[in-house]
This record gives C-alpha cells, structure tokens and sequence, in this order.
C-alpha cells in the first residue's frame, strides 16, 4: 500500500549539510558543504544507491560450469554501516535512517526476483533475470524509515498542503568550522490531494519530482453482523453469494480493453510479415525504432489498465465482503486445473481428426484475465479476515458443489440444465445454479464447523478463528434462501 505525492519545494534549513571531499581548481582535495537542495538531495540518493550496492555485492551466484558459487559483482562489500561511515567521509552525515534502510529493501528485492523467477518457470514462461546493482541514470531516489517518528515526519499546513521533515546531523569533525549547530533539517514540501495513512516509510524521488508514503494496510473496521455466505467463484458470474447475488467484474470495460489490444498485436504482425522477416530478426532489428517501441509501450499500458481495473475490482468487493459477513465460506479450488486445455475428444468416424471440445472458448485474454481474478480474491480475502474483528475465511472440498441440490441433496449430473440453470432430478427444485453452489458450500462450512478442526477432510483448512467463533452457533439444518430464476 503506498500514497504518492508531489513534491512542491525542497528546502534545507540549520546547520550545512557536510557532502564530502572535492577536488578544486588548485587539484587539492577540500571538504564541500552545500545548503542548495538540489545538490543535497542528489547526495542523499547517491548515499543510499552506494549502500544499497554494497548491500547488493554480498549476493551469490553460480559461475559459469555450475561448480561454484561466486559473488554477482566480483567484491564482496562487508562492511557494517558504522564502518561506511567512518571510512568514507561523504556518508558521515547521511541520517541513519537513510543509510539503513537499504538493508531490508535490498533483501525485499532479492527474494522476491526469486519468488517471481520460480513461479514463472513453473509456468513455463520466461522468468527474467535476477536483479543486478542500481544504475546512476535509472531514477534516482532514496528510502527515510519512519520508524514512530524518529526520522522523515509529516506534518499538515492545510487540506492541501504539507511537509516532511527530514532530520540530519554533521560529524562534529565535518562541521562548518565557525558554526555553533551541527544538526540540519531538509523540509519537503508536498501538495496533497487526500489525507495520509500512517506510514512505515517514504521513498524520495527528487528528478520526477515525487514522494511515496509506504504503509501497512490497515484492518477493515466492522462490527459483528452474524451474516454468513458461501461464494461460488466462476467465470460466467465472478462470484456468486449463496443470498442469491452476483457480483462481477467490469466486463465491458474488459472487454473493449481486449479488443483494442488484439488489434494494436494484429497491426504489429502484419507489419512484421510485411517485411518479409521472421518475427525473431524483425524484432531484433526494430528494438530501436521509435515507432515499434512506442507501439509495444502502448499495448503493455493496455494490460497494465485492465490489470489495474481487476485489482480495483477484487480490493473493493474483498472489503465490503469482509464488512458484511461474520463467515466467508469459500470452495477450495485448484486454479491450477482449471487453466488446462480442454480434453481432446476424437472423431469415431474420422481416425486422426478431432471433434470440437470447447478449447476455442477457453483460449481468450479476457477469460485468463477474469481466472486471474480468482486467485486474487482468494488471497486478498485470506489477509483481510485475518487482521478483521471477528471475521473467518474457511475452504471446503468443492466436489459436486454444483451439481448436488441444496434442498434434498440429490447428486447427479443431470441437475445442471445448463450453464445457468439448475433443476432436481428428484425433488424438482429449481434455482441458479450458481447461487445452488454457494449454498451448498455454505452448507458444507457449516458441517466442517460442527465437525471440529479434528474431523475434517482431505482438503480443508478451519483457522483457530474460526472455530472459536462459530464452534458453538453454527447451524447445519439452515434453509437456504430459495428463488427461483
Ligand atoms: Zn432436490
């Protein structure tokens, strides 16, 4: 979670920062200070990319025969931040909480390149390479702890502007000689448009002229409602609730998306086949042509808009789902399975020939985009239960949870009419089929409940929470809320 900000007007105040050793005119070497908060901000960013790299070269990896492991940058950097700043005299007076913080984002970075890197070639895609050391030209910036107000504080002028205040302090052997303080303070105005959540961090970045405040999501506040649901999660209705509603994505908005991207890719390779390249050394001749990157540029905005769009979408639904409902029952799905191909079926009349079974309308952006959505929700729903006031998350085994009837609990495939429909073979009950998933997974949380956490199958999870929640009130025989469509 972060907020951004504009900086309006850096400004440096106090005692002169000391920036370290220069050469003048003569080829001597002199102390420089500076009070310009141009030169002080350029330092600050300097400092913590030099700290950051030290940071960096203690990483390891294989050298080229896979026998060894080597350092990524050739030196190792051991030293502690204390010995930094003893031995280079230009980080002397970098505030602390500046010249740590590299520490623990360095190691953030790092292993989760790692995480992404795994997950992608478990995926068969191309997993991108391990983050190296950062570059002078790639957008300079520098991180200020918070840390409960010992450094980088915020302070409101009015309902549009503010300050963060950023403390430091020269070494008494670096001070301005003449000068009594050695303590400086650098205020960074900053012009806000709502107000700023309690923050960990801020990330400074003087040249594009912005501030991020880095904080921790906060809790979803709620009170008890003593409402339950089961959630059916699918493609044709996102989510479907078992009181009957549906909630979905944005499809339209999705879908003009989609198009606008399958027709930007479609003039892209005609102009590769056009030139009579295959499409490798196409590619590898235009990387530098402005118009072939200005058009990738464009359709990877496409996705990041769509992308955006779910995220907003699945933080929205996931909050208010957690403010209305005590217990979120949820099927425990195998996204995994889902994305397969469909299964070949062959054609008896023709050997070698196949039927048609349904894989062209699997295939599609649009449908990966809304399955990605599915996960999504799993995840966000995991961490805002958890930090929620009496809130629970439960999965259940989703077999035959949407062909079982919710009334008599007749099982068969036959049930399921269609995609939408869903009509007892028994009974003759008749409802969405979706909504008779979400109450039949309503039905099975509530008989994991009663069975205990000892009692309960294969594939089930029930947190400590949840079972001292609802250990004494849950209700199996509960009548689900029936309509018929
Ligand atoms: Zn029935």
């Amino acid at each position: 979670m972060s907020q951004k900000v504009c900086i309006e007007q850096v400004e440096v105040r106090g005692a002169i920062p000391y920036i370290g050793m220069c050469e003048d005119s003569f080829g001597e070497m002199v102390p420089v200070w500076s009070m310009n908060p141009v030169v002080v901000m350029d330092w600050l960013c300097d400092a913590w990319r030099c700290r950051y790299n030290q940071i960096r070269s203690r990483r390891m990896k294989w050298n080229r025969d896979g026998s060894e492991l080597i350092p990524i940058g050739g030196a190792v950097d051991l030293r502690s931040d204390k010995q930094v700043r003893e031995e280079c005299s230009w980080l002397s007076s970098v505030p602390s909480m500046i010249l740590q913080s590299p520490n623990r984002i360095e190691n953030t970075d790092w292993w989760s390149a790692n995480k992404r890197r795994r997950t992608l070639k478990k995926k068969h895609r191309y997993p991108g390479s391990m983050p190296r050391f950062k570059k002078r030209d790639t957008d300079p910036m520098f991180v200020c702890w918070y840390n409960r107000g010992a450094n980088a504080v915020f302070r409101k002028f009015n309902r549009h502007h503010g300050e963060i205040v950023i403390f430091g302090q020269n070494s008494r052997a670096n001070n301005l000689p003449g000068r009594r303080g050695c303590r400086f303070e650098i205020h960074i105005r900053v012009r806000l448009s709502e107000d700023i959540q309690p923050y960990t961090s801020v990330g400074v970045h003087p040249r594009s002229g912005y501030v991020v405040f880095v904080n921790d999501p906060l809790p979803v506040t709620r009170s008890r409602t003593g409402r339950e649901t089961g959630i059916d999660r699918g493609c044709v209705h996102n989510l479907a609730l078992s009181d009957g509603t549906f909630i979905d994505l944005p499809k339209h908005k999705l879908e003009r998306i989609d198009k606008e991207i399958r027709r930007r890719q479609k003039a892209q390779a005609r102009r590769i086949s056009r030139s009579g390249l295959d499409a490798k050394t196409y590619v590898r001749e235009h990387r530098q042509s402005n118009r072939y990157q200005a058009e990738q540029d464009r359709i990877r905005g496409l996705y990041r808009k769509a992308h955006a769009i779910i995220n907003d979408f699945q933080q929205k639904t996931t909050t208010n789902l957690v403010k209305d409902y005590d217990l979120i029952v949820l099927e425990n799905l195998s996204l995994k399975n889902m994305g397969r191909k469909a299964r070949k079926i062959e054609d008896p009349l023709h050997p070698g020939r196949y039927l048609h079974n349904g894989q062209a309308a699997k295939r599609g952006l649009n449908r990966a985009l809304r399955s990605a959505s599915l996960g999504g929700v799993r995840q966000k729903l995991e961490y805002k239960t958890r930090r929620a006031y009496a809130s629970s998350l439960l999965f259940v085994d989703p077999r035959n949870t949407s062909r079982m009837c919710s009334v008599c609990g007749h099982t068969c495939k036959e049930n399921r009419e269609s995609q939408a429909v869903f009509h007892c073979k028994k009974c003759g009950f008749q409802l969405n089929a979706d909504t008779n998933a979400a109450v039949n997974i309503l039905r099975r949380g509530h008989e994991q409940l009663l069975a205990g956490p000892g009692g309960s199958g294969r594939d089930i999870t029930v947190s400590d929470e949840t079972t001292k929640n609802f250990g004494s009130s849950a209700t199996v025989s509960r009548k689900p809320t029936a309509s018929t469509h």
